[in-house]
């Protein structure tokens, strides 16, 4: 029995653990770099500060995701690269995705949150909440290595005094405030906080990778599946096509591709099972584009549809001058305010990790927007298109306001106009959370099988319906621990 994974992130990593432990052997397919070897500045990712070629995923300007500050734009020239961050530009919208061994692990903040659980129905309507919150959700988080701040460090921390006044201007609004955890390693950054370690968080780093400190799918999952001896992970290979193949075997088409982008080799493997793990839109590109030329005539009408943003929009506060949020911020953030039952909306107290004091408090907002995108191949270009429009996040904008009007009115101060474009309130332009495209219980079985093809299964993103109500990855990896404990007892 051999099973091919496409893509090395949160759902690829626990399928390729999980058939590895079942003793099958694995091949992990990443189009991504190995991430592994530092660079000529002894590290392996790039700063924030100063992102280059490692920072952005084949672009010779970086597309930050705060494109100004004081109005001033701060995108800058780098050299063509397969570097780390993807922003994948669709028609009304840029989708910000990790690209390399670990996926979005990578460049992400690594907040790691389990929904709540009177919201999972929202969320994933066809899986029972009793297996997820008991069993799934508390292994995914083993897995991760979740972990929550210690408040007592928290409370006096310099580089968490932007997270508590985000706390005091909730709170003084009668907003709930909750600790978030994460995978970042709390004594590391208690140590960086002291001077005793090499900086990461408190250096910035997040978006371009973490040098230091981050537990990583590379330092999770990924790294027990090779302990195993029975996973082989191949970075810098894009796979392009999966059609049936004798004997309900699979090909497998794959691209290896050099550090600037171009093919350098075509190879064809066959698998007995082939696992889509390369993301909301990855995946979703190729199934839509793999279903429209015919190569897998029997996956049905849902492959494509109910792709969501998980209602991403981004906004600044200007706070008084009593109010500063502090110059050196960690980068990992610890805390949201939570107005979903009232108001639609989630919103992290983000960091602005500048360097200097700015008197800006950040936010990343996380709203019950019912917007659904659909991704449709165009055989003019032989690319796929998602059908998002920007004037859909209006619903995100309006669940936000829900909260940052008030805490405005009650402080008695104003939107930052500055930070994505001259006098433009709202970052409604971009989503870090990809999720649907592949959708449970409808593009597959309930388990994550893809109708017509046996053999075929999705473990990403793509099969959470556009909305997590909450940050997504601990969602996806607790619903990939799920499908597969399932695969691995009927299937093999
Ligand atoms: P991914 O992690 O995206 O992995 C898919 C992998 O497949 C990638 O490595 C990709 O390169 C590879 N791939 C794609 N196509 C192919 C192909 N054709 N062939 C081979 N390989 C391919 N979520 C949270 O929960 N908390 C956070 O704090 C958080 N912060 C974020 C910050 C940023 C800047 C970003 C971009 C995302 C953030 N997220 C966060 C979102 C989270 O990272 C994603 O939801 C998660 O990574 C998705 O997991 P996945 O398994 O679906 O796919």
């Amino acid at each position: 029995m051999s099973a091919l994974v496409i893509g090395t992130g949160y759902g690829g990593s626990v399928t390729a653990l999980r058939l590895a432990q079942a003793g099958v052997d694995v091949h992990m397919v990443e189009m991504g770099m190995a991430w592994d070897t530092p660079g000529p500045d002894g590290n392996i990712f790039a700063n924030t500060i100063s992102p280059d070629h490692r920072s952005y995923w084949l672009r010779t300007r970086t597309k930050q995701p705060l494109s100004n500050f004081l109005g001033f734009p701060i995108d800058r020239d780098i050299p063509l690269h397969t570097g780390i961050l993807d922003a994948e530009d669709f028609s009304g919208i840029s989708v910000y995705q990790g690209r390399g061994v670990g996926g979005g692990s990578l460049v992400n903040g690594g907040m790691a949150v389990t929904p709540k659980r009177e919201n999972f129905g929202g969320v994933l309507p066809s899986v029972n909440p009793d297996e997820m919150y008991n069993v799934y959700y508390p292994r995914a988080n083993a897995g991760l290595g979740v972990t929550e701040v210690d408040p007592a460090w928290w409370e006096s921390a310099e580089c968490y005094q932007y997270a508590r006044v985000g706390r005091k201007h909730a709170e003084r609004s009668g907003f709930p405030f909750v600790f978030v955890p994460n995978v970042y390693d709390w004594d590391y950054m208690e140590k960086e906080q002291a001077g005793t370690v090499p900086k990461s968080a408190l250096r910035g780093e997040v978006l371009y990778g973490n040098n230091h400190g981050k537990k990583s799918l590379q330092k999770t999952y990924l790294a027990q599946a090779r302990a195993t001896g029975r996973v082989a992970i191949s970075p810098l290979h894009k796979v392009t096509s999966v059609t049936p193949a004798s004997g309900g075997r699979y090909t497998v088409v794959i691209e290896q591709i050099n550090t600037s982008g171009v093919t350098t080799a075509t190879k064809s493997v066959t698998a007995d099972r082939v696992f889509f793990a390369a993301g909301s839109v990855g995946t979703s590109k190729l199934l839509t584009k793999l279903k429209a030329t015919g190569a897998l005539p029997g996956l049905n009408g849902e492959i494509g549809k109910g792709w969501g943003d998980n209602g991403n929009v981004m906004c600044g506060r200007a706070n008084h001058l009593w109010d500063a949020t502090g110059a050196l911020q960690s980068s990992m953030p610890t805390a949201g305010i939570d107005n979903w039952a009232a108001g639609g909306a989630f919103a992290e107290v983000a960091p602005l990790p500048t360097g200097i004091e700015t008197f800006a408090s950040f936010y990343l907002s996380i709203t019950k927007n019912p917007n659904r995108g659909q991704f449709t191949y165009n055989p003019a270009t032989g690319k796929v298109d998602l059908n998002w429009q920007t004037a859909w996040k209006q619903p995100s904008i309006d669940a936000a306001k829900t909260i940052f009007d008030k805490i405005n009115a009650k402080e008695g101060t104003i939107y930052r106009t500055d930070l994505f474009g001259v006098y433009k309130i709202w970052g409604d332009h971009l989503t870090y959370h990809p999720l649907g495209g592949v959708v449970l219980n409808k593009a597959t079985d309930n388990h994550g099988r893809l109708h017509g093809h046996p053999g075929l299964y999705v473990a990403d993103g793509s099969l959470v319906p556009g909305n997590a109500s909450v940050n997504p990855f601990v969602t996806i990896t607790a619903l990939a621990e799920r499908n597969i404990e399932r695969v691995i007892a009927e299937d093999l």
